[in-house]
C-alpha cells in the first residue's frame, strides 16, 4: 500500500478527522506480522540518510504534530533508530521563553531547520503557533489566524532553499488518549510522563480537532504536504510514518559524491604492495 498517497491531505481539501479512522492498521493482522516490513522501511532509511549526509545538498524537515501520548516521542525514536546520530537532530519546541516571545513566532523554529546534507525531526513546531496558541486564546484571532499564511510562506522559502518538508499527524482516539494515560499511571517507569496538565489539555480535546483541522486544511500544499497516520496502533504508526519519509528521500535522491582525488594514483602511491598483487593475480 502507497500511505504516501492515502494519508496524504491533498491540497486545498477540508478534513474531517471524525472521518479518519485512528485504528487503521491496513491489512496486517498484528506487529509481528507486519515487523518484516518495518525492518525493510528502517535499512532503506539508514541507506537514504547515509546518501543524504554524504551529498550534502539537501536537506529533510520532519514536523510530528500530536495530542498528548499520541507516540511523537516514539515515533522520534523509530524514526532515530535508523539514523546516523551526525547528520540527524532532534528539536523538542516547549513553551516559548521571554527571549522567544520576544521574537516573531518562526524566530526559534527557523534557528532548528537543519543545513545542507542534515535530517531535522521537530516534535511539536511551527504549528503550536496555531494549535494550542489558539485554543488557548493566548494571542488575538487577528494574531494567529495570519500565521497561516505566513507558515505556507515560510515552508516555500525552506523548500526552494533545497529543504523537503514533510508533516504528520499523529491522529489517535480520545479512548485511546485515555488508555494511554492510564498506563502511564499504572506503570512506575512511565510515572514521570504524566501530569495533571494533560488531563487539562483533553477536556479541551474538540477545540484542538477543530484547530488541527484548519491547520491541515490551510497549510497541506503541494510543497509541503501533512499526512494524517492512524496511530492508535504504535507499529502501524511507525510503518507508515517511516515508509513516507522513504519514499520522500527516494523522491529527493541523494547521491554519492564522486571522488575528488585520483583514486588510482593514491592506490599507486600508497598502496603500492598491494597494487603489485593484484596485478600479478590477473
Ligand atoms: P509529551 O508529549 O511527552 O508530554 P510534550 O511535547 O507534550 O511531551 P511538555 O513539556 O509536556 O512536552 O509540553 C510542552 C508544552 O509546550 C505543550 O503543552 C505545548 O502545547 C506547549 N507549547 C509548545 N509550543 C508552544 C507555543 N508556541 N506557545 C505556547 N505553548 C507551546
Ligand atoms: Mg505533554
Amino acid at each position: 500500500m502507497d500511505y504516501a498517497k492515502q494519508f496524504i491531505v491533498t491540497p486545498g481539501s477540508k478534513v474531517d478527522l471524525t472521518k479518519i479512522d485512528a485504528g487503521y492498521k491496513d491489512s496486517h493482522e498484528s506487529h509481528e506480522a507486519a515487523m518484516p516490513e518495518i525492518e525493510a522501511y528502517r535499512d532503506k532509511l539508514r541507506d537514504l540518510q547515509f546518501r543524504l549526509y554524504a551529498e550534502t545538498k539537501q536537506s529533510l524537515l520532519i514536523c510530528l504534530q500530536a495530542l498528548d501520548a499520541a507516540g511523537k516521542d516514539g515515533t522520534v525514536n523509530h524514526v532515530l533508530s535508523a539514523m546516523n546520530p551526525q547528520g540527524c537532530r532532534v528539536y523538542g519546541f516547549k513553551q516559548p521563553s521571554a527571549e522567544e516571545l520576544a521574537h516573531d513566532f518562526l524566530w526559534r523554529i527557523h534557528k532548528a531547520t537543519p543545513a545542507k546534507g542534515e535530517v531535522a525531526i521537530f516534535n511539536r513546531s511551527q504549528y503550536e503557533d496555531v494549535l494550542v496558541v489558539r485554543v488557548h486564546d493566548l494571542v488575538p484571532k487577528s494574531v494567529w489566524s495570519k500565521r497561516y499564511d505566513l507558515i505556507n510562506d515560510f515552508e516555500r522559502l525552506l523548500v526552494d532553499n533545497g529543504t523537503r518538508v514533510v508533516k504528520f499527524f499523529l491522529h489517535i482516539s480520545e479512548d485511546e488518549q485515555l488508555r494511554r494515560f492510564k498506563q502511564r499511571i499504572d506503570d512506575p517507569a512511565r510515572n514521570w510522563k504524566i501530569s495533571d496538565a494533560d488531563y487539562k489539555e483533553r477536556s479541551y480535546w474538540a477545540d484542538y480537532q477543530k484547530a488541527y483541522q484548519e491547520a491541515l486544511s490551510t497549510c497541506s500544499t503541494k510543497h509541503a504536504p501533512w499526512y494524517v497516520i492512524p496511530a492508535n496502533h504504535k507499529w502501524f504508526r511507525n510503518l507508515a510514518v517511516s515508509q513516507i519519509i522513504v519514499k520522500t528521500l527516494e523522491a529527493m535522491d541523494p547521491k554519492i559524491p564522486a571522488p575528488t582525488v585520483d583514486l588510482d594514483a593514491i592506490k599507486k602511491q600508497y598502496h603500492a604492495a598491494e597494487v603489485a598483487e593484484e596485478d600479478g593475480k590477473v
